[in-house]
Formats: structure tokens, C-alpha cells, sequence
């Protein structure tokens, strides 16, 4: 089917991000590649091969549906993790497929050694435990409990992994919150220790916490936003920044490009409305051009009046409000501008570029959120 735009992802710039990382986490750290949210809008089955090329063989995702599409397209063996949404029900399917998953409470843990028994199968078990995130984990005083639990059942559980995830590593605002973690990690981790329950493996980081807390590195790490390119925020990025001062350069790089074609032009006579309603009132005589993505695709409507895109290396701006399908931007300044023309979106146009984060920022919308927002069926092209 024809759409009216597609996104670019480059491979080049994954395996710069990867050489990156690995190098500020030590060779030996194992990087689960994070694929949730269909691969921060990237396409799940564009990055695993992407990534399985440049060296990666552990994925992540939150849900059994992301797991199976993973599961459909990975080629080198890699292991694949759910750290959140799997039902009772699919433990059976995943414990088969020998994916591993987060157990964060006793009914999944109870499930998963039900269904372990029942297929006379290890389950693949990580421990997420609660050190102050309050969302998912085990408590400090389910320990003995769950201790009990994993020792008399370990004929059923292969304990993959004991892991936790933190509050906010992205901002210096929860630093004392994030330190109170770690220290009731480690606490959790002489614990079982000392009662002689060992893990294969100890994962706590996130990107943001992988680059501003190197304690949290351990055996591996589970890396979502920086393997794309974007720094979690930009205190994370100014933090990093002064240890990069060697050549002052982003080292991250972006894969995604954005890009649509002018659809139409029309003239607009000085004090006319452009748009619904009243929002922008032409200045002047204007030539304004019609590119069909609106906030239907993901372009927020907190971008009217306020959005850029490039056009012939230009940046231009939309004037009146983004609808579901459509924006409108002037192009008055630019000469011989033809319908059929590109428009890049978020991307690079001879000497300019719209990088997610500036786009962003003039709709406060997070890098995460507005990747994830892409819709899945835009097509996606990898390119070099
Ligand atoms: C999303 C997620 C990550 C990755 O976060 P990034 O900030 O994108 O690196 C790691 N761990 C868990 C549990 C997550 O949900």
C-alpha cells in the first residue's frame, strides 16, 4: 500500500552506538538490546538483525507479543527476555521456547513452577526485587519466603538473573533515591549469597544509569534509548559531555530519518486563516505546502504553529494546527518549490537537521515517547 511518508534507519550509525556503549561498559558487559515499544518505533524485526550483525545476542522486550516477534526473527541464537507483561498462561510457551522472564511476585512464580513441572522443563527465571522503584519487585520481607521457594524448587528453575530497575537514573533529582537502590540491591545480593542461592547473572542498568551510575554496570545491562541514538536526557548527555571534552562530539548517532513529499501548494493572500480555525493568521502573501502527516502518524498536535521540517535544506515551519493527517508549512522563502518535493521530518537535509530532540522539546515530548508513537506500519528502509 502507498503511504504518504517512511522512516530510514541506519545501521552504520547502530553499530557506532554499540562500539560506543561497549567501550564505557567494558568488553565483558553483556548489553541486552531493549526492544520494547515495537524497538522505540524502529520496528522490532528491522533491529534484531541489525543488531544480531553488529555483535548483540540478548533481547528484552516488556510482553509476550513483542517476545514471539523476536523470537520469529532472531538468527544467531540470542536469548530473549520479558521483563514485564507475560500471562500464567503463556509461561508454558515461553519456559518451550527457553525465553526467560522476569518473576516479580508468587502467583507468577507459583505458575512458572506449575508449568515447569508439568513439561519436565527448567524455567528461566530472573528476580526482579524492590528497591524502590514501587512498581514491580520483591519485597525485603518476602525473602525467606522466596529463598525457600527457589531452593526446594530448583529442580524446576534455572535462576537466570537477579535484577532490579531504578527511579529515574536520567536525572540528578533522584540521585539519593537511586543510591538508596543500589545499596538494597546489594543487600538483596549478600542475602542470597549467604543462603547460598546463586544467579547467573546481576542486571540493574538502564542506558541512564549505565552512563551516569558505572556501579550499576555488573554482569550485563539492559540498554533501550542509547542503542538508537538519543541520550535518556539531556542532563544525561551534559554529564557525559565533559568526559567526552576530547573532540566535543555527540558520539551517539541517530538511525531514524523521517521523510515525506510536498502533497500540494496553495497561494494565501495576506490575512487570510490558514488551517481550522483561527490559530494563524498569514502575515502576508504566502505560499504554503501541504505534506500529508499529521498527528495521526505521530506528529503531535502540541507541534501546531510551533513544528519545523526541512525543506531543500531549509527549515520551514508549520503555520496553524496539525490534524490527523496533514500539516501545513510556509514556504514562502524557498524558491521553486514543486509538489513532489522531500520533506524531511526528523532527519538530516544538506546542511540541516531536525533531530528528535529539538522536535521534542518544542512539544515536551520525550524522545521515547514520540519514537514509540511512530506507527508500525509506516514502511521502515534500512539503509548504510
Ligand atoms: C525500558 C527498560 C529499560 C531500558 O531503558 P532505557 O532508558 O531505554 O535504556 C531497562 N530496563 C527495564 C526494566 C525497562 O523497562
Amino acid at each position: 500500500m502507498p503511504h504518504t511518508s517512511h522512516l530510514e534507519i541506519s545501521k552504520s550509525a547502530y553499530r557506532r552506538n554499540i562500539k560506543f556503549l561497549q567501550n564505557q561498559l567494558g568488553a565483558e558487559t553483556i548489553i541486552s538490546s531493549v526492544v520494547k515499544g515495537n524497538a522505540y518505533g524502529h520496528g522490532i524485526e528491522n533491529i534484531i538483525p541489525i543488531a544480531e550483525s553488529a555483535g548483540i545476542r540478548h533481547f528484552s522486550t516488556f510482553s509476550t507479543d513483542e517476545a514471539m516477534r523476536v523470537h520469529n526473527t532472531i538468527e544467531k541464537n540470542s536469548t530473549i527476555m520479558i521483563m514485564g507483561m507475560i500471562e500464567n498462561r503463556d509461561l508454558e510457551w515461553a519456559i518451550e521456547k527457553d525465553i526467560e522472564f522476569f518473576v516479580f511476585e508468587f502467583d507468577r512464580l507459583l505458575a512458572t513452577i506449575k508449568a515447569a513441572k508439568k513439561l519436565r522443563k527448567k524455567a528461566k527465571v530472573h528476580i526482579e526485587v524492590e528497591t524502590g522503584f514501587h512498581r514491580t519487585g520483591f519485597e525485603w520481607k518476602e525473602k525467606e519466603i522466596l529463598a525457600e521457594m527457589l531452593f526446594e524448587q530448583q529442580e524446576h528453575l534455572e535462576l537466570s538473573g537477579l535484577c532490579t530497575h531504578y527511579a529515574g537514573a536520567e536525572s540528578i533529582a533522584n540521585y539519593v533515591r537511586v543510591q538508596n537502590q543500589i545499596k538494597k540491591y546489594h543487600e538483596f545480593k549478600k542475602w542470597f549469597f549467604n543462603k547460598g542461592i546463586k544467579f547467573k547473572t546481576h542486571h540493574t542498568a538502564c542506558s541512564a544509569a549505565s552512563l551516569s551510575y558505572p556501579e550499576t554496570i555488573m554482569d550485563m545491562v539492559r540498554i533501550g534509548i542509547v542503542q538508537y541514538g538519543f541520550w535518556p536526557s539531556q542532563e544525561t548527555y551534559m554529564s557525559k559531555f565533559k568526559q567526552l571534552a576530547v573532540n566535543r562530539k555527540n558520539p551517539l548517532k541517530r538511525l531514524i530519518t523521517w521523510k515525506s513529499k510536498i502533497m500540494s501548494l496553495k497561494k494565501v493572500e495576506m490575512g487570510d486563516f490558514i488551517g481550522y480555525g483561527n490559530t494563524y493568521m498569514a502575515p502576508r502573501n504566502m505560499l504554503v505546502a501541504m505534506i500529508p502527516i499529521g498527528y495521526g502518524h505521530g506528529f503531535s498536535r502540541m507541534l501546531s504553529n510551533l513544528g519545523k521540517v526541512l525543506i531543500h535544506g531549509k527549515i520551514v515551519s508549520v503555520v496553524g494546527t496539525v490534524t490527523m493527517n496533514s500539516i501545513t508549512v510556509d514556504v514562502t522563502d524557498l524558491r521553486d518549490v514543486k509538489k513532489g518535493n522531500e520533506v524531511v521530518i526528523i532527519g538530516k537535509q544538506k546542511n540541516n537537521e531536525i533531530t528528535v530532540a529539538s522536535f521534542s522539546e518544542s512539544s515536551q515530548q520525550v524522545n521515547y515517547e514520540l519514537l514509540t508513537r511512530l506507527p508500525q506500519d509506516i514502511p521502515r528502509k534500512i539503509v548504510y
